[in-house]
């Protein structure tokens, strides 16, 4: 596919470019102030920031490109109603690293049975939004509600431990990204799924597995 690449120089951007091109795609990047000209591109995926994405994704549906967005703290909601007007996909994935939305599932699971549930997530002190968007679903997967804790300090990546009290004990669910590859399959899995996905918005990794 020829995918434009809003965030090219970001941490994320950096890890996705030569990981999309060895998988075949043809990738242009974005920076800040560029001309946003992407009319012919088969898809644009967006790694920015929650002040950019909204602009990109914008420019990107009037071209008739449908959109992959990892960038978080952003309510794309009303976009996925501009996506549907037009007939494209608009997908967004809080996290796309497959063990987090295993942490996920398993904390849906967990907290029908131990319903007092607290959420830690650490990530890189970078990182501008807080409680992070993997956090935030999280807790919105737990029936009675879930208080988050953010921690943001260098060497960090992205962290998660979700804590599931019951009478005398404890569970701990705990998910690490180490290094932004884990991105890569869940960016990858989103492009080569975008053509089948309906018109509007869909959220969540979970939605294409
Ligand atoms: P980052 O290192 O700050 O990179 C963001 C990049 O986007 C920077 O190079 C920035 O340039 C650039 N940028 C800013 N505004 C732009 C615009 N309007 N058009 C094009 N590029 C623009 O951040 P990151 O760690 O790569 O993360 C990016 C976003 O993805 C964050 O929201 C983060 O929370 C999210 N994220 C999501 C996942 C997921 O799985 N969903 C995983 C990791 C990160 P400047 O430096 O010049 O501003």
């Amino acid at each position: 596919m020829k995918v434009a690449l809003f965030g090219r120089d970001g941490k994320v951007g950096r890890t996705l470019v030569p990981a999309l091109e060895a998988a075949g795609h043809e990738v242009r990047g974005f920076e800040l102030g560029d001309p946003i000209d992407v009319a012919g591109f088969d898809a644009a995926v967006d790694f920015t920031a929650p002040d950019a994405v909204a602009e990109n994704v914008r420019a990107a549906l009037e071209q008739d490109v449908p959109c992959v967005v990892g960038t978080t703290g952003c309510d794309l909601a009303p976009l996925g109603e501009l996506a549907r007007d037009r007939g494209l996909a608009l997908f967004q994935a809080p996290n796309f690293a497959i063990g987090a939305v295993l942490m996920m599932r398993f904390t849906a699971e967990a907290a029908a049975y131990l319903p007092r549930v607290e959420i830690v997530e650490l990530h890189n002190e970078a990182k501008r939004d807080a409680p992070s968007g993997t956090a935030k679903a999280t807790a919105e997967l737990v029936p009675d509600g879930a208080a988050i804790h953010s921690v943001r300090l260098p060497g960090l990546v992205a962290h998660q431990e979700v804590l599931l009290a019951g009478e005398g004990q404890l569970l701990t669910i705990r998910h690490d990204t180490f290094t932004r590859d884990a991105f890569v399959p869940g960016v990858l899995l989103a492009l080569e799924r975008l053509p089948e996905l309906p018109p509007g918005l869909t959220v969540g990794l979970e939605s294409l597995l």
